[in-house]
């Protein structure tokens, strides 16, 4: 080593400027005290490692890669980086020192993006997010994709409410460290792969597909809920801020992004208009949705801990014995408000919610409970189906819960049948009829419900481990009518004698529809001819005394 090396050496490792040298081969060999005291990493752990030692500090790893790239390219690469308890945002500049066509060093500065090329680049100085600009490329970016995928696109912009005031009354500081606070909560909302930006002083904006209308719904609720705790301020100071929610949706509010933006903006100015932490739709029918959803949804959750659900029971009844051969559960809501609520009305938010598995079980639970009561009283045994949506069936542990209701309550598997409907037999068929075969060991029956409107694929009837098909009360209620219908009730009913199966006729109100079934040999009816679904202890009566038409 010369003089002068030596010299340089010493100058920078005890400079305050935050720098790095590498050799050719991405091996640290020089390391400033800034460097280390920026980053928390001791210069001695430092010296002599690889590069990608770096990523000891989270949001590091990016500043080992930028050094990798411009060592292999030969070429300088500037990139945002973080650092954990700094305010950003940060960036590297890592720039090679090529000999021969080869990159022997490479010296990476480590800086403040404002005083570096990340501004021109589309980031905002404080908070380290994209920009208006970056954000109207990646909205382009999104309708693209949308466009050939055929997708929705959401975008969604966040007013912090009275952000002047917060401004006005802490100062400016504090109002940055408010801005930085709600951009932490805001990344937090999203999959990392969503664009967060900072449109201007307090607006943000997010960007994403949407495959559901509602998935937008369940962001704006997530969005506010982010607001709901105070934002430190440091020294054990903190405020607390509430945002607002403005969302149009692509292609029904807008077909451009200059559109789109102007009218999540419209959107936002309502919301605070109207009272602010809140959020609004540009159109007037999605949120009347977005709204509708809510209550239903957070009524769930209360009607699930208040025990404001019930099972009514309908029973099904053999055509030529006019005795009750089963029944199937139905599950209904008493809410308080709006008094008893059918299952059309909840189930679907229900089963978008995840809530469907908690309901679900509850029924199961309830029914098996209810048909051991039932026969301990001495009352005719019968069999009850309970609907099981295809979130509970799709759940790992589906058998295991039915073996341990049946368990805990008493009920002897063969008293119980489980209903699915046929757009739960399509994806990966081994995979079902295993889970199918599981339950069919447990000793429980299967059916198929509202057979013939789905599209199952009758070559693989045969293999689904089934015992029952209900045929859809759509062929029922057309089969005077319709001589095509009758057509196809007939042949469902063809089609389970030669599979071997029960066949049950759903929704027949009439004398007519009830003959027509018993005279081509199906001869279970469920249906208003001979019961609605009941409240348990009616249902009990008609167990006893039989079902009343004559
Ligand atoms: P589903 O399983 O096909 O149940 C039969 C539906 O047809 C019931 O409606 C019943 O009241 C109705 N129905 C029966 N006979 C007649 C008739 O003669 N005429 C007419 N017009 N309707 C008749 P409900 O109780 O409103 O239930 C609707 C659907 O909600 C059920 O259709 C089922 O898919 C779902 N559901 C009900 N309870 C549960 C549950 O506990 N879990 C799940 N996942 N879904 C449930
Ligand atoms: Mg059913
Ligand atoms: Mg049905």
């Amino acid at each position: 080593m010369t003089n002068d090396e030596g010299l340089l050496r010493t100058l920078l490792a005890s400079t305050r400027e935050t720098v790095l040298v590498t050799d050719g081969e991405g091996r640290i060999v020089l390391v400033s005290n800034g460097f280390a005291e920026t980053t928390g990493l001791p210069a001695e752990d430092l010296a002599g490692a690889p590069i990608e030692r770096l990523g000891r500090v989270d949001g590091l790893p990016a500043a080992a890669d930028l050094v990798r790239g411009a060592l292999q390219d030969g070429a300088s690469r500037i990139g945002p980086v973080a650092l954990p308890g700094l305010a950003g945002p940060w960036e590297l500049a890592a720039s090679p020192v090529a000999r021969d066509g080869r990159a022997q060093a490479c010296l990476a500065v480590l800086r403040t993006a404002e005083s570096g090329s990340a501004r021109r680049e589309g980031f905002d100085a404080l908070t380290g997010l994209p920009n208006r600009h970056l954000f109207g490329d990646r909205v382009e970016q999104a309708l693209h994709n949308a466009r050939r995928s055929g997708k929705s696109v959401a975008v969604m912009l966040i007013g912090i409410d009275r952000f002047s005031d917060i401004n006005d009354v802490l100062g400016r500081q504090d109002g940055d460290r408010v801005l930085v606070g709600v951009t932490e909560r805001l990344r937090q909302c999203v999959r990392t792969s969503d664009t967060v930006a900072r449109l201007e002083s307090d607006r943000f904006a997010f960007v994403m597909q949407i495959s559901a209308i509602d998935d937008s719904v369940l962001l704006t609720e997530k969005v506010l809920r982010a607001f709901e705790q105070p934002v430190s301020l440091g020294e054990q100071r903190d405020v607390a801020v509430t945002g607002s929610v403005g969302v149009s949706i692509f292609p029904a509010d807008g077909e451009t992004t200059d559109e789109l933006i102007r009218n999540a903006a419209v959107a936002l100015h309502h919301a605070q208009q109207g009272g602010r932490h809140r959020s609004q739709f540009f159109s007037g029918e999605m949120n009347a949705r977005a709204r509708h959803r809510l209550e239903v949804e957070s009524g769930i959750r209360r009607g699930l801990a208040n025990r404001e659900f019930l099972v009514y029971y309908q029973p099904k009844v053999d055509v030529n014995s006019r005795r009750v051969a089963g029944m199937e559960a139905l599950v209904r809501w008493r809410d308080p408000q709006r008094g008893l609520v059918a299952p059309g009305e909840f189930i679907p938010v229900a089963e978008e919610s995840g809530l469907i598995e908690q309901i679900g079980q509850w029924v199961l639970e309830e029914t098996c409970a209810q048909n051991r009561r039932w026969q301990d009283e001495g009352l005719p045994p019968v069999r009850a189906s309970v609907n099981v949506s295809a979130r509970q069936f799709r759940n790992r542990n589906f058998v295991a819960i039915v073996e341990e209701v049946l368990a805990r309550t008493g009920l002897a598997p063969r008293w119980l049948e489980l209903e699915i409907t046929e757009s739960m037999l399509m994806g990966d068929i081994g995979a079902i009829v295993a889970r199918m075969e599981d339950l069919r060991r447990v000793g429980v029956s299967l059916s198929i419900d509202d057979f013939g409107t789905g599209y199952s694929s009758l070559s693989y009837l045969s293999r689904f481990p089934i015992t029952t098909l209900k045929i859809d009360r759509a062929f029922i209620t057309d089969v005077q009518s319709n001589p095509h219908t009758a057509e196809i009730a007939r042949a469902i009913i063809g089609l389970s004698r030669g599979l071997n199966l029960e066949v049950v006729a759903e929704g027949a109100e009439v004398k007519e529809q009830v003959e027509f079934l018993q005279a081509h040999g199906c001869e279970l009816v469920q249906g208003f001819y001979y019961s609605r679904p009941l409240p348990a202890e009616e249902f009990a009566a008609m167990l006893r005394d039989g079902p009343r038409p004559a």
